[in-house]
């Protein structure tokens, strides 16, 4: 089995269900007392926050190169990034860093293929949703990306950071999170997936919650990763 590396923290709340979920799938796949082999490399989440806000990416990447640097001395075999935003400033830490990592746009945009999907909605963090970085992935793979109006934005964002990541989850913010998937989905019925492309909101919604298919990226991040670190096992 192939050793992972995580660099967590993004927040620590969905980092808990990655380390979750990579025991679990390997548990599935091996049974007995298998489980899984993984470094974790944590950070303090509060100046990265700021980091994002004030639009210094430069800065942060530098921290996740750091940890990544660390992640590749530990001996790991492959890197996850476990958030979507901070996929932003990856093409400023590849290039220093020789162990491969597993992109989590890539392992979404691959599963939606396998299950035919074209026209997914993209929720998450403001800069995930506006900026180019994690939508041009998903049109690399033949997916065209939905996003919600400003204002449905701000109030997505905010739950993000308010809540979600420090841990509150309230039926209120998922029933917000509903109303703006189905009024997407009246605007437009070619619309077939939705990606939760924040690794928290899979905290906050459910498949049993919603019509339309919904595409987890921790979850598949975590397959993608399971698939890897199992070949030839
Ligand atoms: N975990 C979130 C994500 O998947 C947001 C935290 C962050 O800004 O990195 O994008």
């Amino acid at each position: 089995m192939k050793t992972i590396g995580l660099i967590g923290g993004m927040s620590w709340e969905s980092t808990l269900s990655y380390y979750k979920l990579l025991n679990e799938g390997v548990k599935a796949r091996l049974g007995g007392l298998h489980s899984a082999k993984v470094i974790l490399h944590s950070v303090d989440f509060a100046p990265i926050a700021r980091l994002q806000n004030e639009g210094k990416w430069e800065e942060a990447a530098v921290i996740i190169k750091e940890a990544a640097l660390s992640l590749e001395r530990a001996g790991v075999d492959f890197i996850l990034l476990c958030t979507n935003t901070m996929h932003k400033v990856l093409p400023l830490i590849t290039p220093h860093v020789k162990t491969p990592f597993l992109h989590i746009a890539e392992a979404t945009a691959k599963t939606l293929n396998t299950h035919g999907a074209h026209k997914a909605i993209l929720l998450g963090t403001k800069f995930t949703m506006q900026e180019s970085f994690y939508k041009e992935v998903l049109n690399a793979h033949h997916i065209d990306v939905v996003i919600p109006d400003l204002k449905s934005i701000e109030i997505i964002n905010q739950i993000i950071f308010q809540e979600l990541c420090i841990g509150k989850i309230e039926t209120a913010s998922k029933e917000i999170f509903l109303k703006i998937i189905d009024d997407l989905k009246s605007d437009d019925t070619s619309i077939d997936a939705v990606i939760l492309g924040c690794t928290e909101i899979g905290l906050l919604l459910d498949q049993q919650s919603s019509k339309i298919p919904l595409f987890d990226t921790t979850i598949l991040h975590v397959n993608a990763a399971l698939d890897r670190a199992l070949k030839n096992f």
